[in-house]
């Protein structure tokens, strides 16, 4: 039976799989021992893909949806009715709307057409799982180094202390650093004798391994993160080295950060002064050191001003751009110099005026801007690879929002809580079918790389790959318009007109079906910034102005009383997107709440009770599991479930409770339009009132 080579498209790790096929049917999938950047790994997900590609609740054509029901009808047909209807929509004044799912950026093929769907749209800000999730990291980039796609990566294979804010690698494999095998690579080095501490309001799994733990109150960040600055500062470690000529605003940036007091910003993130100056005097001494933010220090109120302290600490202690420290990538495709710098203000939102930040929109605001009448009001909208009912904060208000809608076409292969909702249903063929490279993965490695997967085999007659659908979409919404759009973009001659121009082509990457290592990280500045003067900008007057505003505000409020509510992800999940394979969906119930004893036995909540959660956007119930890996004040429910909506179409999936039932619309980091998932404030009791699902208030 032919054994193939591929990449995991799942998730950033990219792990390298062999594939053993009989026929169009997945007989087993294996770890790639060979594949240089995995070393053989695979998590449960990779071996999903068998369920993806079989999966029977996958549509195999275009559905309309009429009143309740579904029907079949043929590409030629969905098409043109699709352009009829958004042509008219368009006449009568009604404005479009694009929203990009996550898995987009999984497949390079897809993001090349997103553009010509853009143009025939009439768009020009777009929404995307970006600004739930990272848009803080690239407005920090952007500010400071002149690109959003600038990120630096921690060099885990030589630094000698690895710290995590908010981040559990163990569960996601690596989120905005592409890191397979990342288990085996912490303990790697430990027994190289470094260390890794994790700052997390749980006890994570990488908590677990990890040689020190911290709690943190959610959302506060930054007060450990200005802390840890001024405690760096006092002891006279400020150190950044080679970086010094480099930095522009940096006493700028000082003066911002010495009108706070260590003890009051402490006590606003739940630390000891004394652990502060002790991990302070850590990180200052001079050993090489990365220090790495994600999804909880992103999805936070003040996630840009996090990232920003993130990327000032690892200046302040000579970590940007050394070896064992944080390093920016050299990919065979040089994503960042071949796209703009990125942008923040240079268009506004109708309805609350939220500037657009690298060409897109809050996706929170999404709803707003379907359901608040007026010129400009979206009536038509094209959801890519996304299930934004439960992706997005306060899901009910958008579900609402999506059911007015005149047009709604999903992209989708399944009946989700989102597609449910369309007019249309475009599904994609299986996985196996398309062509992988990890375009936008591979500039966020922890090691240069390039792999390129062929598909396969073809798609089965009548079925379409995710670019071919997009591209055919966006033909058909012209041509209905009138509008003449270029024929699209042929992949693979694009992806090898971008690989030569970085010195390689698709040849030579293919000749190497394992994978090809481009080696470790080099250091890159002052040669690599964007900026006019090839300078670090220290002091951007936006995040400057957040932080003595708006940061300086909530310091004075803190502590905060009360409970507040933050996600979690699962090994075997991946956002709202693979709850229907098998092998993933087995075994204990997942969406459980973590309750602290404290709290409780506050409520009179014993483990295994069903809970009611509420909040300003809505209420839930889930089975408590009470635990002190969960700190006091903080509770946790994961995200991604919530397909017990009516008309979700997944036999396999769990239905669980959506998190994103209770998160609020209203809270988020202004600079970067981001969501702030994590901290909404909750209340709990014993539930029993509701059934074990979501009802929005
Ligand atoms: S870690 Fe990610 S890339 Fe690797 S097998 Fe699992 S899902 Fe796939």
């Amino acid at each position: 039976m032919p054994v193939h080579t591929r990449t995991c498209h799942i998730c950033e790790a990219n792990c390298g799989l062999l594939i053993e096929t009989e026929g169009r049917r997945v007989v087993r999938i294996t770890g790639d021992a060979d594949d240089p950047i995995s070393r053989g790994h695979i998590c449960p997900k990779g071996n999903a893909i068998a369920d993806l590609e079989a999966d029977p609740d996958r549509l195999t054509s275009p559905m309309k949806r009429v009143g309740n029901d579904w029907v079949a009808l043929d590409w030629d047909t969905a098409l043109a009715e699709i352009g009829a209807k958004f042509a008219a929509i368009r006449a009568a004044g009604g404005a479009a709307a694009l929203y990009v799912g996550n898995p987009t950026a999984h497949d390079f093929a897809l993001g090349m057409q997103t553009g010509a769907l853009k143009k025939a749209l009439g768009v020009r800000g777009v929404y995307s799982a970006s600004t739930v999730d990272q848009m803080p990291h690239q407005l920090a980039q952007y500010y400071l180094y002149g690109h959003n796609a600038l990120f630096p990566i921690p060099d885990i294979e030589r630094t000698r202390h690895l710290v995590i804010l908010g981040g559990n690698p163990l569960a996601s494999n690596g989120s905005v650093w592409t890191i397979p095998d990342v288990k085996r690579r912490i303990t790697e080095m430990q027994a190289r004798g470094g260390k890794l501490t994790v700052i997390d309001p749980r006890r994570s799994e990488t908590a677990g391994i990890a040689d020190a733990h911290h709690f943190i109150r959610p959302g506060s960040d930054p007060a450990l993160l200005i802390a840890l600055l001024l405690a760096l500062d006092e002891a006279g470690l400020v150190q950044p080295g080679r970086l010094a000529p480099m930095l522009e605003g940096w006493d700028d940036a000082w003066a911002a950060l010495r009108q706070f007091r260590i003890a009051d910003l402490a006590r606003a993130c739940g630390w000891d002064v004394p652990a502060i100056h002790a991990l302070a005097a850590e990180l200052g001494n001079g050993q090489p050191t990365a220090i790495y933010g994600r999804i909880g220090v992103s999805t936070a109120p003040f996630g840009t001003l996090a990232h920003w302290l993130i990327n000032l600490l690892n200046i302040a202690t000579g970590n940007l751009d050394r070896e064992g420290g944080v390093m920016f990538s050299s990919p065979a495709v040089d994503v960042a110099g071949s796209s703009g710098p990125g942008s923040r203000g240079r268009f506004f939102s109708r309805v609350s005026g939220h500037p657009e930040v690298m060409g897109e929109f809050p996706a929170v605001s999404l709803a707003e801007e379907i359901a608040t009448p007026g010129e400009g009001q979206v009536k038509a909208l094209v959801v890519i690879a996304g299930n934004p009912v439960l992706s997005v904060p306060d899901g009910g208000a958008l579900e609402a929002a999506l059911d007015g809608l005149e047009l709604l076409v999903s992209v989708d292969p399944m009946i989700t809580a989102s597609s449910r909702l369309a007019h249309y249903i475009l599904p994609p063929c299986p996985p196996l079918a398309k062509d992988h490279y990890p375009l936008l993965l591979a500039p966020i490695a922890f090691r240069n790389f390039a792999k390129f997967s062929p598909a396969l085999w073809e798609p089965l007659d009548g079925q379409k790959r995710d670019w071919e659908v997009v591209a055919e979409l966006a033909q058909a919404l012209a041509a209905a318009q009138g509008i003449n759009l270029p024929p699209p973009v042929q992949p693979r001659e694009q992806l090898d007109r971008m690989l030569q121009k970085g010195g390689h082509s698709l040849a030579e990457v293919m000749a190497h079906p394992n994978g090809l290592d481009l080696g470790p990280h080099v250091p890159r500045l002052p040669d690599r910034l964007f900026t006019p003067g090839k300078t670090i900008r220290c002091a951007p007057e936006a995040v400057i102005a957040d932080l003595t505003g708006r940061f300086a505000d909530w310091l004075a409020r803190q502590p905060e009383p009360g409970l507040v509510l933050i996600g979690r992800r699962h090994i075997r999940s991946n956002n709202s997107w693979l709850g229907n394979a098998p092998r993933l969906a087995k075994g204990p119930d997942k969406c459980i709440v973590l309750i602290n004893p404290a709290d409780a036995a506050a409520q009179g909540i014993g483990d295994g009770d069903l809970v009611q959660i509420s909040s300003a956007a809505g209420t839930v119930a889930a089975p408590a599991r009470v635990t002190d890996e969960i700190m006091a004040g903080v509770i946790s429910l994961p995200h991604g479930f919530g397909h017990g909506r009516p008309g979700v179409r997944l036999s396999v999936a769990k239905p669980g409770v959506s998190h994103n039932d209770l998160t609020l619309r209203t809270r988020i980091d202004v600079l970067s339009g981001t969501a702030a998932l994590v901290g909404t404030p909750v209340t709990i009791g014993p539930a029993f009132a509701v059934a074990a699902s979501g009802t929005n208030g």
